[in-house]
């Protein structure tokens, strides 16, 4: 490491800082509660394994965690139902656009992966078993608190409500899905549960303290045991690797080594084994819906550090 982190992560930030807002990719506005975000905001949070934090910008200014919450709801429904999961749902990049419908004819209604709207809204209905949906809701709030060790995280319910009544595309892809029997609630259930996920309010400090147990290779940060075991895990970071950014999965590993998981909010969670968990939040997206600065500082985060699961131990 040429400099230390805390400079690094400085560093990155007024890098960031500096990029036009015109040059940062355009916030999303189909969840019509998204668009009044500023898009000048820019928040880096790194949590070391040994718990050291170093923050930087407005890492402690909570955004919509969107599409990220798809990893602990996944992990969470590991938990409930195990490796059953994936007869209902894929492991494969889809490559195509998170919210696509195309490939659920051709493959009845089993989604590609986790990471995309149907492979999330199918764990959502699994979530939801044996339960009212504000009960799931709860349980998984409660999971991202527990994890974060932050009893203060909420679900910003303005959020939940614009995207409940824009949703459409997710209320298609859901009631495609229970025409094949993927999806086993009425729509609409399944649909609040995913909805009021997504609307989670996190800041980058309280994103990255929660994906800690990633980095932890499956032990809860605060030695309180496991949150899952250490092949779990694994296979959790792999899936962020090849899923995490949709059709920008590719680019995303190429450009930063390390697995992530990106949301419309302008997010994007990343986990190094064993080294750190990393939070970042730029609301600009690009073409296919990732965060423009959030992988650029990832990249530059990666590069200064050496950080990468491709480099040797
Ligand atoms: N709630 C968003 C949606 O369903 C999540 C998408 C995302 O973050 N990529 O469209």
């Amino acid at each position: 490491m040429s400099a230390d982190l805390e400079t690094i992560v400085a560093e990155i930030a007024a890098e960031m800082a500096a990029v036009p807002v015109a040059r940062r990719g355009v916030p999303a506005s189909y969840i019509p509660e998204l668009a009044k975000v500023d898009p000048g905001r820019f928040g880096l949070a790194v949590v070391l394994a040994d718990g050291q934090v170093h923050v930087a910008g407005d890492a402690d200014e909570a955004f919509s965690i969107q599409s990220i919450s798809k990893v602990f709801m996944l992990t969470l429904a590991l938990g409930k139902i195990g490796d059953g999961l994936w007869a209902r749902v894929g492991r494969e990049p889809s490559g195509n656009a998170f919210n696509s419908i195309v490939q659920l004819e051709a493959e009845k209604g089993i989604p590609r992966n986790p990471f995309i709207n149907a492979g999330a809204l199918v764990v959502a209905d699994v979530l939801l078993a044996g339960h009212a949906p504000r009960e799931a809701i709860g349980e998984i709030l409660q999971f991202v608190r527990y994890l974060a060790d932050d009893d203060s995280i909420v679900v910003d319910r303005a959020v939940a409500r614009s995207e409940t009544e824009t949703g459409f595309r997710n209320a298609a892809l859901a009631n495609y899905m229970r025409a094949f029997g993927t999806i086993t609630h009425a729509p609409e259930l399944t649909l609040g549960v995913y909805f009021h996920v997504c609307a989670l309010a996190m800041s980058c400090r309280q994103l990255a303290l929660a994906g800690r147990f990633l980095a932890l290779d499956g032990r809860h940060p605060g030695g309180r045991g496991r949150v899952v075991s250490a092949e779990r895990a694994r296979r959790i970071a792999a899936l962020m690797l090849t899923c995490g950014h949709y059709d920008g999965s590719g680019d995303f590993a190429f450009r930063v080594g390390i697995p992530g998981k990106s949301g419309v909010g302008g997010g994007i969670l990343a986990v190094v084994p064993g080294v750190a968990s990393v939070a970042v939040w730029s609301p600009g997206l690009n073409a296919v819906g990732n965060s423009t600065l959030g992988a650029a500082a990832l990249e530059q985060l990666a590069r200064r550090t050496g950080w990468s699961v491709f480099a040797p131990p």
